[in-house]
């Protein structure tokens, strides 16, 4: 049996038509149904929802053999496991779904360019301690960072923190509520990652499953 993670929503949405291409039909509809654990059409494939930022820990700890996780997800998740000494996931595809980028938005009164140039200590809020931590370390700007799990855009306007570091696509969200983006700290999509022990002992068919999310995507671009 082969087990895929993948998480309700933007990701699962947008796996779908990927899955699809590869000959795999997902057998519930996870908006209807309370299972965690749906069925395919293929006997040896099963779909287990987790929370987007489960997904690298449940493939790493072998829950499930693979999944799909966002680039900000996995990269959040290998800063923190470095320190606990986790085991490196195997990400053999970048699956160019989910696309967003993850930025730096302040209120449009803050003058970002001015605190940093003064070398003023900003109070970061974010669902994304270890990127923001790096990102600014790297500037050399002075940080406090504190850890929100939610509504970021918040934060500037309760007076909670000077800027946010999230994810932003279209701006939306944040034109909706007076914030402006003021650096782009990276592009994000999401990607296939593999536990790398299943990958020894079920090589041919993770291999074969590999190929055909790679000739989907290829076929997409
Ligand atoms: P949870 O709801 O469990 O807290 P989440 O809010 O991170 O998780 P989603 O909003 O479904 O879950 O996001 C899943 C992934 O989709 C993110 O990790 C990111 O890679 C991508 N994503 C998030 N927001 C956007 C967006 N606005 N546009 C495109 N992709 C996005
Ligand atoms: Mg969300």
């Amino acid at each position: 049996m082969i087990t895929l993670a993948l998480s309700k929503g933007r990701i699962f949405d947008d796996s779908l038509p990927l899955l699809r291409a590869a000959g795999i039909e997902v057998r519930d509809d996870p908006e209807r149904s309370r299972k965690l654990i749906l069925a395919t059409n293929r006997s040896d494939l099963r779909v287990v929802l987790v929370r987007a930022s489960d997904v690298p820990t449940y493939v790493e700890h072998g829950g499930a053999d693979l999944g799909v996780a966002g680039l900000d997800v996995l990269l959040e998740h290998a800063q923190a496991s470095d320190a606990v000494g986790g085991i490196p996931l195997y990400r053999p595809l970048d699956l160019a779904i989910a696309r967003c980028r993850m930025s730096v938005a302040v209120r449009a009164d803050f003058d970002y360019a001015r605190a940093v140039r003064q070398g003023s200590r900003i109070r970061v809020a974010t669902k994304y301690t270890q990127l923001a931590r790096r990102h600014f370390a790297a500037k050399g700007v002075h940080v406090d960072l504190i850890k929100l799990y939610g509504s970021m855009e918040l934060a500037p306007l309760t007076g909670l923190a000077d800027a946010i570091v999230d994810l932003v696509s279209s701006g939306s969200t944040l034109a909706a509520n007076q914030l402006v983006e003021v650096e782009r700290i990276m592009d994000i999509s999401s990607r296939l990652v593999v536990n790398p022990a299943a990958l020894k002992l079920k090589r041919e068919p993770l291999r074969a499953l590999i190929d055909a999310f790679e000739a989907a995507v290829e076929a997409r671009r």
